[in-house]
């Protein structure tokens, strides 16, 4: 089970008209405003049902929410990372204000600051690597669709390279609208349109970027990929991600790694499972056999006398080399009796057959399965 909906949190169905969404976002939030309710969690629920009808009571996120669903929709709302190179960098900004509404139905205190320069979205992108370079670490080199700072200002967005206070907020990045609500008339604070809430503008415009200070680019990234790492994990490039505003840090570059199957090893933690295949005669008097190792070395692994089918023999030291300790290679013995044999070699078996008081099959040089298949001949006829 996912995370509530949020039709779920204002307890109404997905088709619930605005008069609805309302009545119930206003119910709630009496019930659970923190001034009120002294009930455990009652804050935290408090924020889910502000956050719900944040999306619900605006036709244009609900409708969007609709699209999503909710798991998608609340993570890039959080502006977490824009998958696929796209700019979240908009759409995180539409979602910063979660808080608005109650603090300024209720003049709550806190009065979260959300002007200024905003920091750069985070990049998320997906890499694909061999087990080999999974286990051993390894260098690659990515390339990565990014906003940077234009190159003509610096990313200041002027011509100068100065930036001015916003004239229309007063370098606040805030406006106030006055609107009705259920509540009554109420002034919000909506980021500032002139300066998107930044405060400053530029002085002179920037041709290059328009006045935003960024361009779209592709950058090459260099990802050196430590030993250890699996399928799920995710490597943090600090600063990759998109340029934030003039003067505010930029977002950081999420690498996901998927590592591919691989053909003789198979990965248990830290340790390689892979499997080596012997004579009867090796696993009886027990034998000396060679092995390759992840990093295409080989080394020698004694298969004791009497081993069976199945056993696992261990090779310390040869697994995931993960930090200091590193895992160690499990080699599965398999025993595998030789289809065709020499005329030396069949003696011999004859003999050991002897010995051990078995019969031979009557049947010279036929295989199991024919056998079986003859057998049914016969009792067909
Ligand atoms: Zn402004
Ligand atoms: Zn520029």
């Amino acid at each position: 089970m996912g995370p509530d909906s949020y039709y779920d949190i204002l307890g109404v169905s997905r088709d619930a008209n605005d008069a609805e969404i309302k009545k119930a976002y206003r119910n709630l939030a009496r019930k659970y405003h923190p001034d009120v309710c002294k009930e455990p969690g009652a804050e935290e629920k408090f924020k889910k049902i502000n956050e719900a009808y944040s999306v619900l009571s605006d036709e244009q996120k609900r409708a969007q929410y609709d699209n999503m669903g909710h798991e998608a929709y609340s993570s890039a709302s959080k502006g977490s990372y824009a998958g696929g190179g796209g700019y979240s960098g908009g759409f995180s900004a539409d979602f910063s204000g979660f808080g608005d509404i109650f603090e300024t139905f209720f003049g709550g205190g806190g009065g979260r600051q959300r002007a200024g320069p905003r920091p750069g979205a985070d990049l998320l992108m997906k890499m694909r690597i061999t087990l080999e370079e999974a286990a051993l670490g390894t260098e690659k080199e990515v390339g990565v669709d990014h906003v940077e700072p234009c190159p003509e200002c610096d990313g200041s967005g002027s011509e100068t390279k100065k930036t001015t206070t916003c004239p229309t907020c007063g370098g606040s990045g805030q406006m106030r609208q006055v609107s009705q609500s259920i509540f009554g008339n109420f002034v919000r604070m909506m980021p500032c349109t002139a300066c998107g809430g930044r405060g400053r503008v530029p002085e002179t415009r920037c041709k290059a970027c328009g006045g935003t200070g960024h361009r779209r680019a592709r950058q090459t990234v260099k990802v050196r990929i430590p030993p250890g790492v699996d399928t799920g994990m995710r490597l943090r490039m600090e600063g990759y991600g998109d340029a934030g505003d003039y003067g505010a840090p930029p977002g950081d570059l999420y690498i996901e790694i998927s590592v591919a199957p691989h053909r003789s090893f198979t990965r248990r933690g830290d340790d390689l499972e892979t499997t080596v295949d012997v004579t009867p005669a090796q696993a009886a008097l027990g034998s000396e056999v060679e092995v390759r190792t992840i990093d295409g070395r080989t080394v020698v692994l004694d298969i004791p006398a009497g081993v069976q089918h199945n056993t696992g023999l261990k090779i310390p030291g040869e697994g995931v080399r993960w930090q200091t300790r590193p895992g160690d290679m499990l080699v599965r013995v398999h025993i595998v009796v030789p289809d065709r044999l020499t005329e030396e070699e069949r003696e011999l078996y004859a003999r050991l057959l002897e010995i051990e008081g078995h019969k031979p099959s009557a049947k010279k040089g036929k295989g199991f399965f024919q056998d079986v298949v003859d057998k049914v001949k016969e009792s067909v006829k």
